[in-house]
């Protein structure tokens, strides 16, 4: 990209989930206008762009239409058919790039490829058969976990191998997706790191938070991250060097587990991520805007914490404290507007402002 992105251009988001919907607004607060494909209807993000496209990711000519009518496009999820990509890409251009998509979408090739920057993964092995996850039982031995290799979300697609003998429950959980088997890490803490790089390869990064899930929904993220200044460069410099080597453009978000050997990389996110909305309300500029900003090629802007945050994830049922959460002090309600509530649905969040 050599201009930057002028005002009243507009950007196209695959996906029109609450991340889709929150990016659209950082959009139109720098003037930009969205434009949202995504096959459901009444998407999250739609009650908020300019423009909402409703269709399939194999509905070719609304691709191309919709890739007509935007300057640039970018995605919410990762989850995109390639083929749709090879529609879009010949019409505009996609951060971030295809080779970031395609890493994470494939937990192997994703492992690989963070192994090949010398960064630390736990031990894993390719399944394809009962008889490879009997073989890397042995070598990795338990507990450990599977993982579909593609497809995965907020803990699905796994299943724990306690002992041996889960091995045939477990294959049959992945119902024959190819597979990956995972040692199960010890670690102390979660954290994630949420990083931005823009075109001209400058890198800008928050300050790392620290998870905690709920049946395998993130629940909450506290800024700081309880980890020494030593861990937390390290988290800075290993998210730089995924973003360097992809060559990439755009928010990333990287999980990690700590250990006493370092840290290790769980996965990485290649799009804004549910652990950064803290900095709706501790940075002057958000995960999103800084998205918006590096996809864009504006300057990347100051990402430093303002003040200590605990997100808090709404999901399902916990829309019936909205109320009560809209009367707590320095609490900052973030709502997607989506009609069902549904068990482990992500409603909405809330930033507590940490105040000593
Ligand atoms: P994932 O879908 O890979 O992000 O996994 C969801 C959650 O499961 C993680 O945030 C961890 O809490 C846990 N988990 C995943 N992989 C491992 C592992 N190899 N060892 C220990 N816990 C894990």
């Amino acid at each position: 990209m050599n201009e930057p992105l002028k005002t009243g251009a507009t950007i196209g988001i695959l996906g029109g989930g609450q991340l889709g919907r929150m990016l659209s607004v950082a959009a139109a607060r720098l003037g930009f206008k969205t434009h949202i494909f995504e096959p459901g209807e009444n998407p999250p993000a739609g009650d908020v762009a300019h423009t909402v496209t409703t269709a399939p990711y194999d509905d070719h000519a609304a691709l191309t239409a919709f890739a007509n009518a935007v300057d640039m496009i970018t995605y919410e999820f990762e989850n995109i058919p390639t083929a749709a990509l090879d529609v879009l890409e010949k019409t505009k251009p996609i951060h971030p790039n295809r080779r970031a998509l395609a890493t994470s979408q494939d937990r192997i090739i994703e492992k690989e490829f963070l192994s090949s920057l010398g960064l630390k993964v736990a031990p894993f092995s390719k399944i394809n058969s009962l008889s490879d996850l009997q073989t890397a039982v042995k070598t990795i031995g338990t507990p450990a976990i599977l993982k579909t290799r593609r497809f995965g979300y907020d803990g699905k697609g796994q299943a724990r191998i306690m002992a041996p003998n889960d091995v045939e429950t477990g294959f049959a959980d992945m119902a024959d997706a190819p597979s990956v088997l995972e040692g199960f890490v010890n670690f102390s803490l979660e954290i994630s790191i949420i990083a931005a790089r823009g075109p001209s390869g400058e890198i800008a990064c928050f300050d790392p938070g620290e998870n905690v899930h709920r049946n395998g929904i993130l629940h909450t993220t506290t800024i700081p991250a309880r980890i020494s200044n030593a861990q937390s460069t390290d988290a800075v410099l290993l998210a730089a060097r995924i973003l360097n080597e992809l060559d990439y453009v755009g928010v990333l978000g990287v999980e990690l587990f700590v250990t006493p050997q370092g840290l290790i990389v769980n996965e990485f996110a290649p799009r804004v991520h549910n652990s950064g909305h803290w900095t709706q309300n501790g940075c002057v500029v958000d995960q999103f805007e800084q998205h918006i900003r590096a996809i864009a090629g504006w300057p990347l802007g100051d990402g430093k914490r303002h003040n200590d945050v605990v997100m808090e994830n709404l999901i399902g049922d916990d829309m019936d404290r909205v109320n009560e959460l809209a009367r707590e002090p320095n609490t900052a309600l973030h709502l997607y507007g989506k009609a069902d509530v549904k068990n482990g649905r992500k409603m909405g969040h809330i930033n507590r402002i940490v105040t000593s």
